[in-house]
């Protein structure tokens, strides 16, 4: 089980946490069974619900998309590279 990577929680992580500094975007995504890379920070629900962006960024949850029964974007899909 992953661990949410904030200093004195260690509950259960749900979402990887990534920072976009050229555009100022928050990246929020579902953990997915993979290593995290060293940019990502896992977060559980709590801590996720709880994120507050510095300002003037925006906070992008992608955490529940894309659906299964939707095909991908390949927008999308480009952007993330
Ligand atoms: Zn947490």
């Amino acid at each position: 089980m992953r661990l949410c990577s904030k200093p004195g929680c260690g509950g259960p992580a749900i979402g990887l946490l990534g920072y976009n500094y050229a555009e100022k975007r928050a990246l929020l995504e579902d953990a997915a069974e993979r290593d995290i890379p060293p940019h990502l920070y896992a977060l559980c629900a709590v801590c996720a619900d709880r994120l507050n962006p510095p300002r003037g960024w925006i906070l992008e949850d992608r955490r529940y998309e894309p659906p299964l029964f939707l095909p991908r974007e390949p927008a999308l899909e480009s952007l993330a590279e």
